[in-house]
């Protein structure tokens, strides 16, 4: 009855039940969890307000195509995203502009030329590096890796940053100007009615079935060969673990409503140096909710059984690229693995909405 079956019902398992809904595919989704939309699920909680239940996510892309595609589904709020860190008890703009570098190192550079100069006598000559700590040495130098990166690159991950590939801290840029927003992209907003809204949108077709808290690996015999099979999930947990388990990294959320309009000036204040939380952040500043009430959620990493970070560092790039393998073995029988989890990679929201549409593209091609 069904052509497609697809694993996962977050970002990559909706966008490919979409597009193959669209050409008169019946599609059948199988969710672990009690809800769709993946890590990107929010809902009003007990005081009314829109919180994220798997943490915050804030929506960007230079991509036209994905920010076409995602606008299908939602009218947007404009947002552009700006972040504090706490340090030496001031707080300061991340990633690093020229403020941060007048705040924390007591400096008083002016324009942008000081603060090339600035970076080129402070920053490490370090001209390849090859891990997060390498990275960021040569782009701030020691003391703004030390204040900022260090303290909550160990937290978040567990690891030294030396032990990181330079793609973690590489995330984040470094502005030679005063530009304080978090991201640079030509698209930045957030869903007016929340994420969940944009997949119940997506998800609406009537050539698509969703069934919830079922877990694909627990039912796998029974489901029969179909045209088209798509695995979002962890790829070692499909392939029982053979090439060894793939780390995770997970996050507990504690969230606290606060009879007041606002707690903190932005949506997001990190903590590189103080507490065990990461970092604290406040919904309504982002989503732009009215109330005289707030929630703020503090975030703190852990090990544990939800999977939110694919960890990028040399051993676990080894294994994965062992089920990579498999994994390209088996697009001939119709299998295809694809997502953050499947793909083993920490994709932005865009990059897995890009990435779910270009294997659209390469599927339909050949059915
Ligand atoms: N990071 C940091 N200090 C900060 C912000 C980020 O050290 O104040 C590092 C840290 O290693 C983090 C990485 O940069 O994991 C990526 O940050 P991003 O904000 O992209 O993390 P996400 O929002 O995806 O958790």
């Amino acid at each position: 009855m069904f052509n497609v079956v697809i694993i996962g019902a977050g970002i990559t398992g909706a966008t490919l039940a979409e597009r193959l809904a669209a050409i008169g595919k019946k599609v059948l989704i199988i969710e672990k969890r009690n809800h769709i939309g993946g890590n990107c699920f929010d809902y009003y909680d007990g005081s009314g307000i829109l919180v994220p239940k798997y943490g915050p996510h804030f929506f960007h892309t230079d991509n036209e195509r994905v920010w076409n595609y995602v606008g299908r589904f939602t009218d947007w709020h404009p947002y552009e995203h700006r972040v504090l860190a706490y340090v030496d008890k001031k707080f300061v703009p991340v990633p690093v502009n020229i403020n941060t570098v007048n705040l924390v190192c007591g400096e008083n550079i002016k324009n942008e030329l000081e603060m090339k100069i600035w970076l080129k006598n402070n920053a490490e000559k370090i001209t390849s590096p090859t891990n997060s700590e390498e990275l960021a040495l040569s782009r701030v130098g020691k003391k703004l890796y030390e204040k900022i990166f260090k303290g909550y690159t160990e937290k978040q991950w567990d690891k030294k940053a030396k032990d990181l590939s330079p793609s973690v801290i590489g995330r984040i840029p470094v502005k030679t100007n005063f530009d304080d927003r978090y991201f640079s992209d030509r698209y930045q907003a957030m869903p007016k009615d929340g994420y969940t809204t944009i997949f119940k949108n997506m998800l609406k077709s009537k050539n698509i079935v969703v069934r919830l808290k079922t877990d694909f690996l627990k039912i796998r015999n029974r489901i029969k060969k179909h045209q088209l099979f798509i695995f979002t999930g962890p790829i070692d947990r499909y392939f029982g673990y053979r090439f060894g388990p793939l780390e995770y990294r997970s996050l507990k959320f504690r969230y606290q409503t606060l009879d007041k309009e606002f707690y903190q000036s932005k949506a997001q204040i990190n903590y590189p140096n103080d507490n065990k939380f990461t970092r604290i952040t406040e919904p309504k500043h982002s989503t732009g909710q009215k109330s005289p009430i707030t929630t703020i959620i503090r975030e703190y990493p852990v090990w544990g059984n939800t999977p939110y970070y694919p960890v990028p560092s040399e051993k676990n790039h080894k294994i994965y690229r062992e089920y990579e393998k498999e994994a390209l073995r088996l697009e001939e029988k119709g299998i295809y693995f694809a997502g953050r989890l499947a793909n083993y990679k920490y994709f932005n929201m865009d990059q897995a909405f890009k990435n779910a549409l270009d294997l659209f593209d390469k599927i339909n091609k050949k059915i």
